[in-house]
């Protein structure tokens, strides 16, 4: 902590995973190699930039502007960029430390980074957001490329976004490089299923867990989610599809309970298309729905809750309620959405918890599919992205579950996440040497 002063998210972060990694520690000598799990924890490269812009108005903004390159063992550097006013080193950090485990997980070659900026894009007009991208990236091309640093959207950066970066990422290096960036779209280089596949992938992952731990299927389970961004929308989408009922979905102002289940395909044309909040959905759908401002969706009774908003945003008292309802397992779409205190409630009721590294990487999966369909100049069907999307998912629940079994904690994914993706990359660092 006096290493790295004011970075409460980074510590949160670091501190999960390293209370987890003794049993492997102990069975296997070389990991203790002194300076390994040090090296682990400080990032290969950290770049803060000034990324001045001017408004509708003539005034000129200043934002700032972070890359961080975690670690590249196992392949470039792969993680999002999130475009938000809570945006600091810190966040940033924590955010590339989970990267590089999850990314490890996936089985695919690539390696952890995490970057963005403290530009709020909310209420600004698309100009104003095309003009911010290209300052960013006026300054973010010189550090990034497809064999070296491949960035992707978190939250605030969609695919509006991601085509403003790419426009300047061609403009300046005068080269078609369709793999420095994914969640391109479909037209110049983008892959099918991509934009779904962060949800769809955490909602596999959770009918995995339940079918391991309880033998149950999707059908008619009823599900909490938060958020109503790319994640959400996309988990909202796959639950109905696989006969379970997600009864709400939120933003920061509040959430909407939908009785008769959320109608995606009104979400999707009020948040994708006309970018409003989610007491609109509410107006427009009628009687089965109200929002409730200001509230949290972990009081609606369900049997799955599935945080897909932000971190920390299911704290002990959220828990305790989910609990208290039956949940029957938590599944994280977001990145560190549950508090510690939550997670040990959780894990300690007995509630099938999949931790979000292991349960939302399918998004990086199809981003490291998107890159491998660049590399080759082909284009893959939905069917096939879609097949191989759930492959991994499959996999990786089972990669975590068997781990979490050897190391002497059965049904613990997130020791079994943590230690699988420890593994990995640590072999990899082992074998390339002090570097
Ligand atoms: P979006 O920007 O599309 O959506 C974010 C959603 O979360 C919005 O509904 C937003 O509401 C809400 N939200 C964001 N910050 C807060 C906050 N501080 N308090 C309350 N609500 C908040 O982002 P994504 O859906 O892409 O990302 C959601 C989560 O999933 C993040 O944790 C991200 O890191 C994680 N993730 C995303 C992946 C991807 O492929 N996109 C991959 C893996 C993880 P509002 O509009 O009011 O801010």
């Amino acid at each position: 902590e006096q290493r790295n002063p004011a970075q409460p998210e980074f510590h949160q972060a670091v501190h999960e995973v390293l209370e987890t990694l003794a049993p492997v520690l102990e069975a296997r000598p070389e990991y203790a190699e002194p300076g390994l799990v040090e090296r682990l924890c400080e990032p290969e490269r950290q770049i803060i930039f000034r990324v001045p812009w001017t408004d509708d108005h003539g005034h000129v903004r200043v934002n700032r502007g972070f890359r961080v390159e975690f670690n590249s063992a196992l392949g470039p550097y792969k993680g999002g960029l999130r475009f938000h006013p809570t945006v600091n080193l810190g966040v940033i950090k924590f955010l590339g430390f989970e990267q590089v485990f999850k990314n490890a997980l996936t089985g695919l070659g690539i390696g952890g980074g995490k970057g963005g900026s403290d530009f709020d894009p909310h209420g600004r007009s698309d100009a104003e957001v095309m003009r911010f991208c290209q300052s960013f990236m006026t300054e973010l091309q010189r550090h990034i490329g497809e064999h070296t640093d491949v960035p992707a959207g978190d939250i605030g950066v969609g695919g509006r976004e991601i085509g403003y970066l790419f426009g300047q990422y061609r403009r300046i290096t005068n080269r078609w490089e369709a793999g420095v960036l994914t969640g391109k779209g479909p037209l110049w280089g983008g892959s099918l299923i991509r934009p779904e596949a962060t949800g769809y992938g955490n909602v596999l992952f959770a009918a995995a867990m339940l079918r391991r731990r309880r033998g149950e299927d999707l059908e008619g389970q009823t599900a909490v989610v938060s958020g109503s961004g790319n994640v959400a929308i996309y988990t909202i989408e796959k639950l109905t599809a696989l006969g379970a009922n997600p009864v709400t979905c939120s933003d920061s102002s509040g959430y909407v309970i939908d009785d008769k289940g959320i109608d995606v395909e009104l979400l999707k044309q009020v948040k994708e298309v006309e970018r409003g909040r989610v007491d609109l959905y509410a107006e427009r759908r009628g009687a089965s729905a109200r929002f409730v401002p200001g509230g949290r969706v972990w009081d609606v009774p369900a049997d799955l809750a599935l945080p897909s908003a932000t971190q920390n945003e299911l704290d002990a008292d959220a828990a305790a309620t989910l609990i208290r309802n039956g949940v029957k397992a938590v599944s994280e779409g977001a990145n560190m959405p549950t508090t510690p205190e939550a997670v040990d409630a959780l894990r300690q009721a007995g509630v099938a918890f999949g931790p979000g590294k292991a349960a939302n990487a399918g998004g990086v999966a199809v981003s490291a599919l998107e890159m491998a369909q660049n590399h080759a100049r082909t284009t893959w069907t939905a069917a096939r992205v879609e097949e191989e999307l759930s492959g991994i998912m499959n996999a990786i629940h089972t990669t975590c579950d068997e781990t979490a079994e050897r190391y002497g904690a059965p049904g613990d994914y997130v020791t079994g996440a943590n230690i699988a993706g420890f593994e990995r990359v640590a072999d990899a660092m082992l074998a390339q040497g002090v570097i």
